[in-house]
């Protein structure tokens, strides 16, 4: 499907692609060693940071659950900082693991707001964490992360980033930022298939596992750290996965990470310049409009299952819909990874054309 345009999975380049289709290799060997640690450097230039990055054979959630259960212990109080459906994923797992999680929840849409945020720290003294959300998905809203991070180190509280569909594709130096774990995942910006989730731990988030008492077993930092040494993982990862992110991130070191994060705020302005020509509005609040997802609100008279439809089966591009209570709500154009301006043309174009017949009856 060459018009895949939504927020993950996204398009592959034929390298990445082609890396895919390589033997399997032993993944305790020598081979794989290398190339494990290889990815693992590279990883470290793109998140910047020099603490630890681990690659972890699941999707995003995956990873989300391993910095929930790597930090924290049952009882521990954790603020959640939700602006949408992903934002309350993050919230769920932890009080599945028995955190006391305090919301701090916005209306969907809407960035957080760090006066909010330094209000709820000063209340409850007791919060030991601060989950958030850098760029929610679901409504194509970015935190100010760089903001957010301030207040929360301010308070010296751990800080648990939801970076899945931001980091590489949006500027986050993890290292500059404070970010205690940060977590990606393969299918997003990274130009790659999905399967892994990627995390970095930092020096706090160690002292932090010391003492949490959540049960773990498979998403053990402490077991990734001792493997990674040894050039391993703990368990099998998915070796085609790390062939073709080996790839992946040759290519975006040798496009440089500035590059990349001008390319998607060009492309990303892009899109929300054509969709406002187009006469729709976007459901963000344009100053916190991401650059990896553009959420466009409905506007009167269109369907826009129809729209995604016709998209879909006469112009081959697929649009993402609204999720949960968004469904029907708006639709969501994906524009990370390896997306240039030519493919927003191409998606505004359709648009266009698909309008008029996506009226509603
Ligand atoms: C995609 C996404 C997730 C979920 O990731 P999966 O890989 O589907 O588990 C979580 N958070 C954000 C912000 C995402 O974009």
């Amino acid at each position: 499907m060459e018009g895949l345009r939504i927020p993950g999975p996204t398009p592959c380049p034929a390298e990445v692609l082609e890396a895919m289709a390589r033997q399997m290799i032993n993944h305790r060997g020598p081979e794989f060693g290398r190339i494990l640690l290889d990815v693992t450097a590279k990883l470290k230039q793109l998140f910047q940071t020099k603490a630890d990055v681990f690659l972890l054979t699941c999707s995003g959630t995956g990873g989300l659950e391993a910095a929930v259960v790597n930090s924290l212990s049952p009882g521990d109080k954790v603020l959640s900082v939700s602006i949408g459906f992903f934002g309350e994923r993050f919230a769920e797992i932890a009080k599945q693991f028995g955190a006391e999680v305090l919301p701090l929840h916005y209306e969907w849409g809407r960035a957080a707001d760090v006066d909010d945020i330094r209000r709820a720290l000063e209340k409850e003294p007791e919060i030991k964490a601060v989950l958030v959300t850098h760029n929610e998905t679901s409504t194509g809203v970015t935190n100010d992360l760089a903001a957010i991070s301030a207040v929360v180190k301010e308070f010296d509280k751990l800080l648990l980033v939801d970076a899945i569909s931001s980091l590489g594709s949006i500027e986050l130096p993890v290292d500059d930022w404070h970010c205690d774990v940060t977590v990606t995942a393969s299918q997003k910006g990274w130009m790659a298939p999905p399967g892994l989730a990627m995390v970095s731990v930092s020096p706090e988030a160690w002292r932090a596992y010391e003492k949490a008492r959540m049960p773990r077993y498979h998403w053990d930092f402490g077991k990734a750290k001792s493997f990674l040494e040894r050039s391993q993982t703990p368990w099998t990862p998915a070796v085609s996965v790390v062939f073709a992110l080996d790839i992946a991130l040759e290519m975006m070191l040798k496009e440089g990470l500035d590059n990349i994060i001008a390319r998607h705020a060009r492309v990303a302005q892009a899109a929300r310049d054509g969709v406002k020509s187009l006469g729709f509005a976007l459901f963000a609040e344009e100053k916190y409009a991401s650059n990896t997802v553009t959420a466009v609100a409905a506007k009167e008279g269109v369907d826009i299952k129809k729209l995604l439809k016709i998209m879909r089966e006469e112009h081959q591009i697929v649009l993402a819909g609204g999720q949960q209570k968004l469904g029907g709500k708006i639709f969501r154009i994906g524009h990370m990874g390896w997306v240039n301006e030519e493919d927003i043309e191409a998606v505004l174009q359709a648009l266009k054309a698909a309008l008029p017949k996506a009226a509603v009856q």
